[in-house]
């Protein structure tokens, strides 16, 4: 406790903070320009000086810690005149213009607080100003030296873009290019505008568009991270995004995705109308007569084929409650259990590893363990590209002394910052993880307390792990045996050690496999259970652990409860039984639908053509069913092809709802603005199916409110979670009760667990003498999935397309230059696009995302699929390349 007297108030404070962040607390308005709560202090504007009894001269309130029995004056006469002659001396040479012009800006509000009046900043250094970037305008008359936009590129971002030019008087901020922002390592993250108190950084939109009368706070609809934001909107349209600083993910920062790409909701090729496909051509209907005609061929469909005929994809995009509704539409409306989300082709084998071992198909911990963590395995995630927020975490513990060991086939950015990267042969994760928990048992750090305790068949596991030595894999791996040792040291020694893991571990046959690998690695090292330990998957798009908790998945019902053990309370609530018939998954689906029994499919935001893997055969599938209904907000590929029915829906901006993260937290969505012409909540299109179809009662809601009270009475773990708690912040579940805090960490204790010895088995897709390269699909930064929403804004000039990245030793051999157009082939198909020489990849593997119908790669990817949830193989592809 700290007892000081603030302005003659005796007060007291539990911890020692800054005298600025106590300032700030009881809203004593202390002025500060280089002030940022997400950087360290600076003390450099000495706005924020104070007066504490004793000292021998004013102190900086940012940098001077509280200490007990301080005496503190914040407003005497001659600390204000000192803060006057600082303001003075700032705005000697400032543009008088700027302040009339942008009058909220921080430092301008100062100046009109002060009442001084500028120079005419004709004595200042000619100033950059620079357009080039997509998203930002530069104008460095406005500048006056706080640096805040170089630290929080440094401290927060990592990016380390803005840099002081030249020295003394001539001293200019300048991007690390020495020219334009655009040609510079910027990532477009927006911190630094975010950080400017003149708008010498500034948001292209505000300039163009004007400034937000209304803000309003939501959760980003990119990736799984989960970043809150504030959406301002003037005139009913959103005009600019702002990170919130009190979010517990995101801390005040957010990526290129979440900050700028919204452009996508006012795109002109929106589907604004509902629309059915006759004789080849859509035709704009009424909303009656696509329910009417979507809820006829549904039943017509069920009379003659039975329920089994007809599918439903639930979508990662949609929100808790419309996933909810999905599977419930399917099961209540239709009879069936075939219904499945986009998780069955990314992260169904973590769900999957982490249910079988330790109960819960979910993140062990949460991403505040991230700075717990003494050591990082990251292991097939990309997180700097695919999740930034996170990738920028992870580098600043890395950069604070955490060790951090990154296994991937690339020299992914976070590889320059680990102390070990084992850059392995795709496809061998298990082989290197099975090596590291045997020279962990070798080498006598296992864990032993933890292991008596909580694991079990530690004895049988010991001998079948023990053939695994480091020499026999790295002959598998391609990567040397040395560093296989070193990682398996660095993460059971440097302890708590955390796990992260993506798509490069589960998208493979042995995907499932590999998690629990990674489960094994916990397990030997007592890093479960514990801040700053565990398995943790960073899930891919923005409700897909919520699109399958909440029951896409013809296994489980909503909670993860197997269909198996679905009971009264179930059949009570939906007022007829669930169906007992196992239900097809997404992949079976399409098998089904090719071999003649599924004909009819219903695709809420997803485009299963463009994704799908092997799209040849996923083409010839929707092309025999009866009816396609495509629910979206654009004529993606799926609809364009082979939709029957188009219903078009609002977007997250445009509804309200939650959303759950990688790390169990569920979010709420915030409607911004009404959605475009008669486009409606994915909820609300379910509802009048379903109601078309006779089941009025059932699907009779108000609002999302009422979906998620539903929800939370068959789900246990979520019971706590109420729509008035989530108005003050997100709750991880389990979060039984509203009394209870929710779970940051899961498996604290609980019953053992079981080590599983997972034996390898390589991919059949191997490079051969005709297709000698292997091919990597992923995603990027600046794009998303199938390019639905990020090709419609400017990350398309960020990054206009699909690339194939070939390492400089291969296109040295093919006689490539950067950027040519290469044709690749596979086994199933061909495709052209343009090269990147990419020294970060070993030759031999290429690197090609998947965003674009142009490009349509995954008609090259194959039909393998991870051996226990037919997740698709998307890692391996044998390929060809040649010169076009
Ligand atoms: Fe959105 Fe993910 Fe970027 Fe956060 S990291 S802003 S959730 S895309």
């Amino acid at each position: 406790m700290v007892h000081v007297t603030i302005n003659g108030r005796p007060l007291c404070f539990e911890r020692p903070f800054s005298i600025l962040e106590a300032l700030r607390s009881l809203d004593i308005n202390v002025p500060s320009l280089c002030h940022d709560p997400r950087v360290k202090p600076y003390g450099a504007c000495r706005l924020c000086v104070i007066q504490v009894k004793g000292a021998p001269r004013p102190l900086t309130a940012c940098t001077t810690l509280l200490a007990d029995g301080m005496e503190i004056e914040t407003h005497p006469l001659e600390i204000e005149r000192l803060r006057r002659t600082m303001l003075t001396l700032l705005a000697r040479n400032y543009p008088e213009q700027h302040v009339a012009q942008w009058p909220e800006k921080e430092f301008h509000r100062l100046l009109n607080n002060y009442r001084l009046t500028c120079g005419n900043g004709r004595d200042r250094l000619p100033a950059a100003s620079d357009d080039s970037h997509p998203y930002i305008h530069i104008d460095m008359s406005r500048c006056i030296d706080c640096y805040r936009c170089v630290r929080i590129c440094d401290e927060v971002q990592g990016q380390c873009v803005w840099r002081l030019w030249n020295r003394g008087n001539s001293t200019q901020i300048r991007p690390d290019s020495g020219a334009t922002l655009r040609e510079s390592s910027c990532v477009s993250c927006g911190a630094c505008v975010d950080a400017c108190p003149t708008g010498a950084l500034e948001d292209k939109s505000l300039l163009s568009l004007g400034s937000p009368t209304r803000w309003t706070r939501t959760t980003c609809s990119y990736c799984g991270t989960g970043c809150e934001l504030y959406a301002g909107t003037r005139n009913d349209r959103i005009v600019s995004i702002k990170p919130a600083l009190d979010a517990p993910v995101s801390r005040g920062h957010l990526c290129v995705k979440g900050r700028y790409a919204f452009e996508f909701v006012y795109a002109r090729d929106r589907v604004l109308r509902p629309m059915i496909r006759t004789k080849g051509n859509w035709k704009e209907v009424t909303w009656d007569e696509a329910i009417q005609f979507t809820a006829h061929h549904f039943q017509r469909m069920i009379d003659r084929y039975g329920p089994d005929a007809i599918g439903v994809l639930g979508s990662a995009r949609a929100t808790n409650e419309e996933n909810y509704l999905a599977q419930k539409f399917a099961r209540v409306v239709l009879g069936t259990n075939n219904i499945d989300c986009c998780a069955r082709v990314c992260h169904a084998p973590s769900a999957a590893a982490l249910k079988s071992m330790l109960g819960t198909g979910a993140a062990t911990n949460s991403f505040a363990d991230i700075e717990k963590a003494q050591a990082i395995l990251l292991c097939g995630a990309n997180a700097t590209e695919n999740h930034p927020i996170i990738g920028a975490r992870i580098k600043q513990a890395a950069l604070g002394g955490a060790k951090l060991v990154v296994i991937d086939p690339r020299q992914i950015e976070l590889a320059q910052y680990a102390s070990c990267h084992l850059q392995l042969r795709p496809g061998t994760n298990v082989p290197l993880l099975n090596a590291m928990a045997s020279t962990i048992i070798e080498e006598g750090l296992c864990d032993t307390e933890f292991l008596d305790r909580r694991a079990s068949g530690w004895g049988q596991f010991c001998k079948s792990i023990a053939a695994w030595t480091a020499e026999r894999a790295a002959q598998i791996c391609g990567v040397n045996a040395r560093l296989i040792r070193m990682a398996a040291r660095l993460y059971a020694t440097q302890k708590p050690a955390i796990c992260f893991h993506g798509l490069g571990t589960t998208e493979h046959v042995q995907g499932t496999e590999g998690v629990m690998c990674l489960v094994n690695l916990a397990l030997l090292t007592g890093n479960l259970g514990k801040p700053g330990t565990g398995v943790n998957p960073l899930r891919g798009q923005n409700n897909v652990q919520g699109a399958a908790h909440m029951g896409c998945d013809p296994r489980y019902l909503t909670g993860s409860v197997p269909i198996a053990e679905a009971n009264d309370v179930w059949r009570n609530l939906w007022d007829v039984p669930v169906p007992s018939n196992p239900g097809l998954n997404l992949i079976e689906m399409m098998q089904a639908a090719d071999r003649g029994t599924l004909r009819g499919l219903w695709a809420i935001g997803y485009d299963v053509y463009l994704t799908n893997p092997n799209s040849q055969f996923t083409a010839n599938a929707l092309r025999k069913m009866d009816c396609v209904v495509v629910q979206d907000m654009f004529l993606n590929e799926t609809a364009r092809e082979f939709g029957t029915v188009f219903l078009p829906a609002a977007c997250s901006f445009e509804k309200d709802g939650t959303f759950m993260n990688s790390e169990r937290r569920v979010q709420r969505v915030r409607k911004v603005i009404e959605p475009p012409g008669q486009a409606k909540a994915d909820w609300q299109i379910i509802c009048d199916v379903a109601k078309a179809m006779g089941h009025e009662s059932q699907f009779c809601y108000s609002s999302p409110e009422e979906i998620w009270n539903e929800i939370r009475s068959v789900w246990k773990a979520g019971a706590g979670i109420s729509y008035p708690r989530l108005e003050k912040q997100g709750l991880q579940w389990p979060c039984p009760s509203e009394d209870h805090a929710g779970t940051e960490i899961l498996h604290a204790s609980g019953p053992q667990i079981a080590l599983r010895t997972v034996e390898y088995q390589p991919s059949c897709e191997a490079p051969s003498n005709q297709f000698p390269f292997t091919l990597v699909t992923g995603r990027t930064l600046y794009q998303f999935n199938a390019g639905t929403m990020t090709m419609r804004t400017e990350n398309a000039t960020l990054l206009p397309g699909d690339f194939l990245h070939i390492a400089p030793e291969d296109a040295r051999k093919l006689n490539l230059a950067d950027q040519e157009r290469v044709r690749m082939r596979s086994h199933y198909a061909q495709a052209t696009l343009p090269i990147r020489i990419d020294p970060s990849i070993e030759a031999g593997s290429l690197f090609a995302t998947f965003h674009t119908a142009e490009v349509f790669l995954n008609a090259l990817t194959t039909p393998n699929a991870d051996l226990y949830t037919n997740t698709p193989e998307y890692k391996i592809t044998a390929v060809q390349v040649e010169k076009l």
